[in-house]
């Protein structure tokens, strides 16, 4: 089913602004002062005021999601790698098709910030791998760091913010044991997420059910005590499930009860819509953030041939 093509705020009525008018002695006045005319305030016009949009696409509730999955911001061969100048393109590239971030959390509770014509990118980062975050001497974000790309771009582009879901492995985040703190803090200052990826990392259709609940469930207490506020979202490491994958749709642990508002798989395109009923939260695709047909480069690229029509904001 089509949407309705909203039309632009360029339809409303304009008021012509007013402004201060002059006037002059006609000639044979006593003098030739200048008076001015009682002060009218100017009105703004009405194109100012209304909100731009940052598309031109129509609004589409039920359309995709778009979830980019990154690994290590730096040099290096494979999918696992982007470098900070493929980051920053990146960036540029969602920016301009009329992307902008929004959290995993936010995407499931369909609570996506977004402005009128805007679609969502959800930027997911796993592992807490060391050059996602960075700290240098004088305790300031590492410029070279994939935060620290993201930061100089935001200030050029607020409206672009660092807002991230990081996938963390409670046990190394992103290296140096004694910053662990002190990146969380920064992180969630900003309106990023932390998120679970397990505690080791372990390929969870090989584990017994007692190991799934203890990985699963054990990040999910160290989020919490981490300051990251439930409901957690999980990513499977290696894309792989349970052989009884139900046990993630909640369990008890430890007289506590451990769920998840959404499950994330490590490929399969582009995700659907929080509107659409078809939507498995407990599989949700991902998207590689790297240079082949199954990346998100590439399916972002396709919008402009009409497949998959991206969520976009009314
Ligand atoms: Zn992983």
């Amino acid at each position: 089913m089509k949407l309705a093509l909203l039309k632009l705020a360029s339809s409303l009525g304009r008021t012509s602004s007013l402004s201060p008018v002059l006037f002059a002695c006609a000639t044979g006045c006593g003098s030739h002062q200048t008076t001015k005319a009682p002060a009218v305030k100017a009105v703004p016009k009405q194109e100012d005021t209304a909100p731009k949009r940052v598309s031109n696409r129509p609004a589409n509730l039920m359309g995709r999601v778009y979830v980019a999955e990154y690994h290590h911001i730096r040099a290096g061969r494979g999918p696992m790698f982007r470098t900070p100048k493929q980051f920053r393109a990146d960036l540029n590239l969602y920016y301009k098709m009329g992307f902008r971030p929004v959290l995993a959390s936010e995407y499931l509770a369909n609570k996506m910030p977004l402005a009128p014509g805007a679609s969502p990118v959800v930027m997911t980062f796993d592992d807490s791998n060391p050059s996602q975050i960075q700290l240098t001497k004088t305790g300031e974000v590492d410029p070279r760091s994939a935060v620290g790309i993201w930061m100089e771009f935001a200030k050029t582009h607020p409206d672009f913010p660092v807002h991230g879901t990081f996938f963390v492995l409670p046990g190394s985040l992103w290296g140096k044991k004694k910053q662990a703190k002190e990146k969380v803090k920064l992180l969630l200052s900003m309106g990023s997420e932390l998120a679970n990826h397990t505690m080791s990392h372990p390929f969870l259709n090989h584990c017994s059910d007692a190991k799934v609940k203890y990985e699963v469930a054990t990040c999910n207490f160290r989020l919490d005590a981490l300051g990251q506020p439930g409901p957690h979202t999980l990513a499977v490491p290696y894309g792989e499930f349970p052989r009884h994958s139900s046990i993630l749709k909640g369990f008890t642990y430890k007289g506590k009860q451990v769920e998840f508002s959404g499950v994330f798989m490590a490929w399969g395109g582009p995700a659907r819509s929080p509107n659409d009923p078809k939507l498995n939260r407990y599989k949700i695709p991902r998207m590689m953030a790297v240079n082949e047909e199954d990346s998100i480069e590439n399916y972002i690229k396709t919008i402009k041939k009409g497949h998959y029509k991206p969520y976009v904001q009314p």
